[in-house]
């Protein structure tokens, strides 16, 4: 069984590029250089470069030793959360602006829902010193607004998508829009491992440092290479790619998947889309997907904003559908009460997408000498305000 893509772009059933024509010339000057130029040795230099020293890797693999304590097992935190900006999504955009540079772009746009990729894009858009444009729903710019006064410090210029429900769906809606009248000079820098070929994989592969890390991290610590288990939190699916990347093809790792059930799985309300997804497309490609028995795309809901999407990473799929990884989908609650608990336990605040990773051992027992590493996939400042309303403090 392959787990990577294959030539035409696909994870088994999932994946492609469902495009556009209009959208064609961009798409394929990526596709037919994304690896040429990830390969070059000057590429990787500055790409390792960066990560090193303004993104501050290798991030550590942290022993929760109080949480180890509780569970009864070992679990080691990739802190993704120390990185500069405050989670993973750093990595892709830092490979993601340099790719453009190599294709002579001159112009970046992005989308962004709760505004973490946004600024995350903004960043890079600073460093490079390139033009940023990102696109926000309308709503989303006016409960993320502490993301939206970032982006705007760091130069980039925040847009509003006013269209449909006025939110992530819309915002990738209008930057694709713009992408078909500039194919040119301008760059789409998106945020997760979904979206046409390449760039699940070219985004996978530039989050893959996670895994690559936990490697030769857990070699210094535990004398060996593999975990039994790798936990991830899946929106589109960036930080678990990457997390899981390098262990795949490893059948004695255990590769687990923790999406938001919201209210509830069958509450009308989540973004459980391993458990009520069918084969659908959106932005691009073909993928599981909640909608409608007519094909109407489902409003997800979730308390976190990043796993607040209808769809999973076609990667993502093809695990699910071939049963590699196992999917576990964890209500606003539990995700909530696992925020609260690691923050007494370990004093880290995570972010609530990532709460719902650690809400793992309420969904399955491990074993004493099983070794967990859990992505932490970023920090929870962002979220102080939802815990404090949530639990009153
Ligand atoms: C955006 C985000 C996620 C979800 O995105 P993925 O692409 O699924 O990783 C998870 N955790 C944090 C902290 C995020 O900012």
């Amino acid at each position: 069984m392959n787990y990577h893509v294959d030539e035409k772009g696909y994870y088994g059933d999932f994946g492609g590029a469902y495009i556009p024509e209009m959208l064609y010339p961009n798409v394929e000057e990526l596709r037919t250089t994304y690896l040429e130029i990830m390969n070059e040795p000057s590429f990787k230099e500055e790409f390792n470069q960066l990560l090193k020293d303004y993104v501050g890797r290798p991030s550590p693999l942290y022993y929760a030793k109080r949480l180890s304590e509780k569970y009864k097992t070992k679990v080691y935190l990739k802190r993704e959360d120390l990185n500069h900006t405050g989670a993973h999504k750093i990595n892709n955009t830092i490979g993601q602006i340099l790719v453009a540079k190599k294709l002579g772009k001159n112009r970046i746009i992005a989308e962004t829902g709760a505004g973490q990729h946004g600024v995350a894009t903004a960043t890079v858009c600073a460093l490079a010193g390139i033009q940023c444009i990102v696109y926000m729903g309308e709503i989303d710019i006016k409960r993320q607004a502490p993301n939206v006064a970032r982006m705007k410090m760091l130069g980039a210029e925040v847009r509003a998508a006013k269209s449909g429900s006025k939110t992530l769906k819309d915002a990738t809606n209008e930057a694709i829009r713009d992408w078909i009248n500039n194919p040119v000079d301008t760059h789409y820098i998106i945020g997760s491992a979904i979206g046409p070929h390449p760039y699940p994989d070219m985004v996978t592969r530039f989050q893959s440092i996670i895994s690559e890390e936990i490697k030769w991290q857990l070699k210094e610590k535990e004398n060996r290479e593999n975990p039994d288990y790798v936990v991830a939190c899946i929106g589109g699916g960036s930080n678990a790619a990457g997390t899981y990347y390098h262990f795949l093809n490893a059948p004695e790792v255990g590769i687990i998947a923790v999406e938001a059930a919201g209210k509830g799985i069958h509450s009308g309300e989540s973004a459980a889309t391993s458990k009520l997804g069918k084969d659908g497309i959106i932005h691009g490609c073909k993928t599981l997907l909640m909608q409608s028995a007519d094909g109407q795309i489902t409003e997800p809901y979730s308390i976190s904003a990043g796993l607040d999407y209808p769809g999973v990473g076609p990667m993502h799929s093809h695990l699910a559908r071939t049963g590699r990884a196992e999917f576990f989908s964890v209500t606003d609650d539990d995700a909530m009460a696992s925020g609260l608990e690691l923050s007494q336990l370990e004093g880290i605040i995570p972010a609530i997408e990532t709460s719902h990773a650690l809400a793992i051992f309420n969904e399955k027992k491990f074993e004493p000498d099983d070794i967990v590493v859990i992505s932490l996939s970023g920090r929870g400042d962002k979220d102080l305000n939802t815990y404090i309303d949530y639990f009153k403090l």
